[in-house]
């Protein structure tokens, strides 16, 4: 026999027990289906643990800085397992968490992998489940590239397996996951070389930020080598690894090589061409502003989308339409611009609106910005000297800020506050007429001259 739902999330990730946990409270019956862990990449293999080894090698910085401040710690020692069992724990109490949760919030938890029977019903393992309502949420999987030799590598997923710390990695890629798993590999010892296909980290982020963050990770000692792309990947005899490159180059003595070339969209196991639902070329499924693909009934949220591949963005993105199939919202959704976000490199980027170049292709000669670069007070007494760098992106006469961009340490916990400024419609006058909190960084976004 069919059971029926007024609402079915495909994935219990970040998008799919959003959705659920707020339908469920306007009293709607759901059920939320996963194949995996619950909690998805986020929780499993994303920002959770990637936060744990980010506050780990914030503390391997601050040890070596502790210098500075008269401390004499003497030599340190490193326990990766330790640390890798503490955040697996961690890990699994949030996964356990989910189950309870769920019960307790009287929405059904169905193990396994779902697929599309027709439009109004699934297939889990055999078992058929129909819904007034069925949400796509199953995110993405790291993308592996067809080079030769390419399985050698590991993805993230694989970074989070890992039982030592590598002694030598390669890193390939320039987006977010390339720049935080470099960064946190490097501060707890390992030697990390990176591998950017063309000439810039983070290529659509601020000039500004990209520019200090590639002079802070060569500074820290990362080798970063531009235009550089790996044409085979071997194990040598004595198990190291080998990367040749499309230049000629050879590069020797590898424990790992990490991919982080992007995620790819989890649809082409959903059978969506049994209920009509298009993808693009990709895969990812094109939704109106209010999350409905081109089938009625049938919303996608979250990384299969495409869009803003961001936690907050999916469980936003969740929430709103559980608001308005629900609570009665009939206009509720969401808004894709002005998202911040954080990227955690070493140091740490934040960063919201548009970006300069971007602001002067929609307003020209209306833009105006403001931007410092200094070296923050802790630093005063380290013995490296890591900048901090912040551009403020105006327009028009009365210089609404469009744009907000910071790099260096406390950018991460600095930026949600002007987020809400900006997207308030805060004026350069409206910071300058804050009064600053003095000694921080941050006193200087509302400083600027
Ligand atoms: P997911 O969280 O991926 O959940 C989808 C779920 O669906 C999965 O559990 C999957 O097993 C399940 N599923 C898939 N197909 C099926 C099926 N057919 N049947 C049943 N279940 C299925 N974002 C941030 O905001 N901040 C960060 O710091 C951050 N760090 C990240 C670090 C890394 C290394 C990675 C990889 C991502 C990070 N992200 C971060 C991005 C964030 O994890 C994603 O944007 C977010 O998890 C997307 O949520 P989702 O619900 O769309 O998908
Ligand atoms: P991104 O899209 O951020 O970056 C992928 C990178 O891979 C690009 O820089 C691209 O380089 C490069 N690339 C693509 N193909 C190749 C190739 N064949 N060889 C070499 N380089 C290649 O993807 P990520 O995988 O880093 O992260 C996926 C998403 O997850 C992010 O976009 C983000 O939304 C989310 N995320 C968020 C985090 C956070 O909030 N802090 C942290 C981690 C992930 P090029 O610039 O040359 O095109």
């Amino acid at each position: 026999m069919t059971q029926h739902y007024d609402l079915i999330a495909i994935g219990g990730g970040s998008g799919g027990l959003s959705v659920a946990e707020r339908a469920a409270r306007y009293g709607a019956k759901c059920a939320v289906v996963e194949k995996g862990r619950l909690g998805g990449t986020c929780v499993n293999a994303g920002c959770v643990p990637k936060k744990v080894m980010w506050f780990a090698a914030t503390i391997a910085h601050t040890l070596e800085e502790a210098v500075g401040y008269g401390f004499c710690l003497g030599e340190q020692a490193f326990d990766w397992k330790a640390l890798k069992s503490a955040r697996d724990g961690y890990v699994h109490g949030i996964n356990d968490w989910y189950h309870t949760y769920l019960a307790d919030s009287n929405i059904d938890e169905i193990v396994g992998e779902a697929r599309f029977v027709d439009a109004k019903t699934i297939d889990v393992d055999g078992q058929r489940y129909s819904a007034d309502h069925i949400v796509v949420a199953p995110g993405g999987a790291p993308q592996i590239p067809d080079t030769p030799g390419a399985e050698l590598g590991i993805t993230s997923d694989g970074f989070f397996e890992l039982e030592r710390l590598p002694r030598r990695v390669a890193v390939v890629g320039s987006g977010y996951i390339a720049v935080e798993l470099a960064g946190m590999l490097n501060a707890l010892g390992s030697d990390v070389t990176m591998l950017l296909r063309r000439e810039h980290l983070l290529r659509n982020f601020e000039a500004m930020l990209r520019e200090n963050l590639m002079e802070e990770m060569l500074g820290d000692g990362i080798d970063i080598l531009a235009r550089t792309q790996v044409k085979r990947l071997l194990r040598e005899a004595d198990g190291s690894l080998c990367i040749e490159c499309e230049n000629g180059q050879r590069l020797e003595g590898f424990d790992e090589l990490i991919w982080a070339v992007g995620r790819y969209p989890l649809t082409n196991r959903l059978d969506l061409a049994a209920a009509g639902v298009v993808h693009d070329a990709q895969g990812y499924i094109p939704t109106d502003k209010f999350q409905q693909t081109n089938v009625q009934g049938i919303y996608a949220i979250g990384d299969v989308t495409g869009r803003a591949q961001l936690t907050p963005v999916a469980i936003a993105a969740g929430r709103r339409l559980a608001d308005r199939l629900f609570g009665g919202m009939s206009e509720r959704h969401l808004e894709y611009e002005n998202i911040p976000t954080v990227v955690f490199s070493h140091p740490p980027i934040g960063t919201v609106g548009l970006t300069e170049s971007e602001a002067r292709d929609i307003h020209g000669d209306a833009v105006k910005v403001y931007q410092t670069r200094f070296t923050a007070m802790y630093n005063a007494l380290t013995e490296r000297k890591q900048k901090t760098a912040m551009k403020l992106v105006t327009i028009g006469a009365q210089e609404r800020v469009v744009g907000c961009h910071v790099i260096g340490p406390g950018a991460d916990e600095m930026l949600q506050g002007f987020a809400v400024a900006i997207r308030m419609g805060a004026c350069k006058k409206d910071l300058d007429d804050t009064v600053a909190i003095h000694p921080t960084s941050a006193e200087e976004l509302v400083t600027m001259r």
